[in-house]
């Protein structure tokens, strides 16, 4: 809905990115190309809607503004923009983990004469780039994706790069209808696989072998053969690109290679080669023409690294000390991640504690589902739990799946309120910082670390534990009776 900026489609293919709680959707619906577009998505979530008659439970136009636990009733009040009051027993935030969009605090931004837009706020009637000069500001899977498509658009297209960014081939096309009509033959098989792998993603299986344990063309083999399949089947090449910097590197110089060999212009090609963090521990993303499109006579790519952004001017923005102008500016600066949508609303918990303020140091939470101090409020895909390191619909349905238990379970034994303990918490986070140290992510200065928003504290968010893993760790702490939980009026 918010995302619909040139080229926006999702890098997951299709056939995995689509819901899973009901057997006949996935063989009913018939998506069109290996990624969806964004319209085609949009489609699809309204004929989910109305296929289940969701819309009388939904109340569009509306942004909550507070969440606050009456501690006498054991009831969350919520209040929102539009003056409405609600009275809940659970509270279910389901706010996203990428939908606070950050325009950053450039000077002078106020005096642009031109348009400017937010990749992740996107006119909903679009924009004409015809005959303009754009700014792009930004290089990560938003800019990557329409970068190409802004270029044959415009008359000049400038692309402000300040981290360069692994990217691979999506290879996108058609579907091929034998690989549609066995997926949706073994439907339910393949989606419980996807619960159990560790993304879950199964377009290729991970590699089992090391980087370093094979000869260099056997290497450069498994990863043409995964460059050539297109999408995040490279990221999984070998089994220690994640854990080892020297086995990383090998992956790391391959795209380089890739990226030398497609950009004509050596001084560009040598700017678009990533250097600063190892392969994959930013996101990795996945293009469509990205590389090809520096080729262009109208586009050029200016490094903010070196000179970063002093300010937006009236006519465009100032770096390294001279102003370029342009008629329009994008900002695909990304989101103030996993954290954001949450910290925009004021949720409040026990004694009155907002939790921005209880995560001032950073998130704390019992396996991204609850936070301690915070009774009957339950977050889909949290900090703290695989949420944006997987398929984002595999997540969101393990959580809907366990939160709904958590419910009747409650319900049945009578429960007034569950709560996670700040024992269990602790415990959870140093687990989830354990693993995350254990791997190369803490290297790169990436939004799942809180790096791209200034101020914001450094701490690893998501759980890198594996998708499969975690699941068997949430059907555990059910199965022992909600272990790690308060289940009953009072505290922790
Ligand atoms: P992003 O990955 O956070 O990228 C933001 C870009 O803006 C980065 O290149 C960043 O540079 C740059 N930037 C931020 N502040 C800047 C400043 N002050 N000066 C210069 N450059 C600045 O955001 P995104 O591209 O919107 O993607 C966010 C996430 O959304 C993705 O990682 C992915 O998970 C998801 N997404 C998915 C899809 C898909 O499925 N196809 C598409 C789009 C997005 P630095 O790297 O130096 O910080």
């Amino acid at each position: 809905y918010w995302n619909r900026y040139p080229g926006a489609r999702c890098d997951i293919e299709s056939l995995e990115y689509q819901y899973g709680f009901e057997d006949d959707l996935p063989r009913e619906w018939k998506w069109t190309e290996r990624y969806a577009t964004q319209p085609e998505i949009l489609t699809y979530l309204n004929h989910v809607a109305d296929r289940f008659s969701l819309r009388d439970g939904i109340q569009l136009e509306t942004r909550v503004t507070a969440a606050v636990f009456d501690e006498g009733a054991n009831r969350w009040a919520v209040t929102t923009d539009r003056g409405d009051r609600f009275s809940a027993k659970f509270c279910i935030m389901a706010t996203g983990c990428l939908s606070a969009a950050k325009v950053p605090d450039f000077k002078g931004i106020d005096s642009f004469k031109g348009d400017w837009y937010h990749t992740g706020n996107w006119p909903h009637e679009g924009v004409d780039f015809t005959g303009k000069r754009v700014g792009v500001i930004g290089t990560g899977s938003s800019a990557i994706q329409s970068i190409p498509i802004i270029a044959t658009q415009s008359k000049q297209l400038t692309v402000f790069q300040r981290t360069a960014n692994f990217s691979v081939p999506a290879h996108n096309g058609p579907i091929n209808p034998e690989y549609r009509a066995q997926m949706k033959e073994n439907y339910t098989d393949v989606r419980r696989r996807a619960r159990e792998s560790a993304a879950g993603i199964l377009a290729r299986a991970p590699g089992e072998k090391s980087a370093l344990e094979v000869a260099e063309e056997e290497r450069r083999a498994e990863f043409e053969s995964r460059w050539q399949q297109g999408g995040f089947a490279l990221g999984g090449a070998f089994i220690d690109l994640g854990l080892n910097l020297q086995a990383n590197e090998t992956a790391a110089e391959f795209v380089r290679s890739k990226i030398r060999e497609t950009v004509n212009n050596p001084e560009t090609a040598e700017l678009l080669c990533p250097r600063d963090y190892p392969f994959a521990t930013k996101r990795l993303c996945v293009d469509t023409g990205y590389f090809e499109t520096f080729n262009r006579d109208n586009v050029s790519l200016v490094d903010v690294k070196t000179n970063p952004i002093e300010s937006i001017t009236p006519n465009g923005l100032r770096t390294g000390g001279k102003e370029y102008e342009f008629d329009c500016l994008v900002f695909a600066t990304g989101f103030d991640a996993m954290t954001g949508a949450l910290s925009n609303i004021d949720i409040r918990g026990r004694g009155g504690k907002a939790l921005r303020e209880k995560w001032s140091a950073g998130p704390r939470t019992y396996l991204g589902i609850q936070i301690a101090g915070f009774p009957n409020l339950f977050t889909i895909t949290g900090p703290g739990s695989p949420s944006v390191l997987s398929n984002m619909i595999v997540s969101i349905e393990q959580h809907v799946d366990w939160i709904s238990d958590c419910l009747v379970y409650l319900r049945e034994h009578e429960l007034p309120t569950i709560e996670a303990t700040v024992k269990a918490e602790d415990e959870w986070v140093d687990h989830v910082n354990q693993v995350a140290d254990m791997t190369l992510f803490p290297l790169a200065n990436s939004w799942y670390l809180g790096a791209n928003i200034p101020g914001k504290p450094r701490v690893f968010m998501p759980y890198v534990g594996g998708v499969g893993n975690y699941a068997v760790k949430c059907q555990q702490v059910a199965a022992n009776g909600y272990e790690g939980f308060a289940l009953a009026a009072g505290g922790s």
